[in-house]
């Protein structure tokens, strides 16, 4: 199976954050894609998202930097305080000699569009990246030395291969893997974003603070150089069976959080519009590939966004894949199988420590009680080595190195 630098150009499903990544990484490789994006602009939800030092490593990889660095905020600590009694849980310090002496890089929160445009404005520079809205692919043929990728208005483009970055409810996946619908978590967030004047004056803070309660939990961080809050608050139900960004009901959400802090619900009331996601991930799989096609992002490895890696293992993944392809000399097929066997057991222990990281966050009685006792006595450097593996332990090309 053969594939060369120009000729025909890979063809990728979806142009969120692992689509534009993966033509990035391609293209600072020299090989040539085309981006079929089936909305009919690009672009990102508006919300904030968090950046480990793991990404920061791709970044650097992919020349993005600056570019992020213009935008992000750099939060001074992760904090965990108990939604219940008000009590801090544990803070971990962000960003100073200590952090970066482990993890070489920085942690950072920056709104979703501002990420988006970054990749994006680096794609457009490139002459090797063609990008098109209004392309839903529906399905693709392997035939031998070609991809043929069907989209839904009747046409058929050929590639070297098909990238499936379509998302959780990836169509690619379908015939790659074949298993399903995803996970549906029973774990529902709404997110909203605040301007920082209507932030109570005592949270507008350059930290990210999780509030902690039982079967709940509200995350909040600034963005956009502090000038607008990011809020995300989470809940258990098994009322709602799919659902994406469609507005979520205020007053269940109240009540989810009745009996909880002060501060969580002066940050909650600020809010009378709210976006709501069904969490949704999948049991780790180690195939993502087959013949022509291969997954990256979540349509190989949805999880769910405990650890704040989704996005991250994206980026990872475009660099990983695009140092495959330019090793294997033409040959796709070894190629994805190389970049699958590199990622699989790294994103799936992201995907299955997520879980865990819920069930922490949501913990209640006995278990919130330990929580308190177990997370409240680490000094700053036993939380960074528990994390060690995430953050620090990746190449320049994507693979796992401990
Ligand atoms: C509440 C919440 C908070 C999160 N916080 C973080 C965080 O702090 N840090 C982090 O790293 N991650 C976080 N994540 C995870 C992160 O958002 C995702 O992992 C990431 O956006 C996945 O990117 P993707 O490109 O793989 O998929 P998507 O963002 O879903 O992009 C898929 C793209 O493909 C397009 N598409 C779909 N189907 C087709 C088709 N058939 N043909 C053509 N195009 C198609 C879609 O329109 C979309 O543009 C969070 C997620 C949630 C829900």
């Amino acid at each position: 199976m053969s594939g060369s630098r120009r000729d025909p150009a890979f063809l990728i499903a979806g142009g969120g954050i692992a689509g534009l990544a993966a033509a990035l990484a391609l293209a600072r490789k020299g090989f040539a894609s085309h981006v079929l994006e089936r909305e009919d602009e690009f672009g990102e939800v508006g919300a904030g998202i968090q950046i480990g030092p793991n990404a920061f490593r791709m970044f650097k990889v992919l020349g993005l930097t600056e570019a992020i660095d213009a935008t992000c905020v750099y939060p001074d600590a992760l904090v965990m305080m108990d939604a219940l009694n008000g009590d801090l849980v544990t803070r971990i310090p962000l960003n100073t000699n200590a952090f970066r002496n482990v993890f070489d890089s920085p942690y950072a929160v920056i709104y979703r569009p501002d990420l988006h445009a970054a990749l994006m404005q680096a794609c457009k520079a490139e002459s090797a990246v063609t990008l098109e809205t209004g392309a839903r692919v529906t399905g693709f043929e392997d035939s031998g030395g070609r991809v043929r990728v069907a989209l839904e208005d009747g046409r058929t483009l050929a590639g070297a291969a098909l990238i499936g970055a379509d998302g959780l409810w990836s169509k690619v996946r379908e015939t790659v893997v074949g298993d399903g619908k995803p996970r549906v978590s029973g774990h529902i967030a709404y997110r909203a974003v605040l301007r920082a004047p209507e932030v109570p004056e005592s949270l507008r803070r350059d930290t990210v603070i999780l509030w902690a309660g039982p079967k709940t939990h509200l995350v909040h961080y600034p963005l956009h150089k502090s000038d607008i809050f990011n809020l995300v608050a989470v809940f258990h139900s098994d009322r709602y069976e799919e659902g994406w960004n469609v507005f979520g009901d205020v007053a269940e959400l109240r009540s989810r959080f009745s009996g909880q802090r002060p501060e969580v619900h002066a940050m909650l009331d600020k809010i009378e519009s709210w976006r709501m996601w069904v969490l949704c991930d999948r049991e780790p799989v180690k195939v993502w590939h087959k013949g022509r096609a291969v997954l990256t992002g979540d349509a190989a490895h949805p999880m769910l966004q405990y650890l704040a890696q989704g996005a991250c293992m994206a980026m990872e993944d475009g660099v990983c894949l695009a140092s495959k392809i330019a090793a294997a000399d033409g040959d796709l097929e070894a190629a994805f199988r190389a970049f699958t066997a590199s990622r699989y057991l790294r994103a799936g222990r992201v995907q299955l420590t997520a879980r865990l990281y819920g069930d922490v966050y949501h913990a209640a009685g006995v278990a919130a009680e330990l929580r308190a006792m177990m997370l409240g006595g680490r000094a700053p450097e036993q939380a960074y080595q528990g994390v060690r593996w995430l953050y620090a332990g990746l190449d320049d090309d994507g693979n796992q190195v401990f």
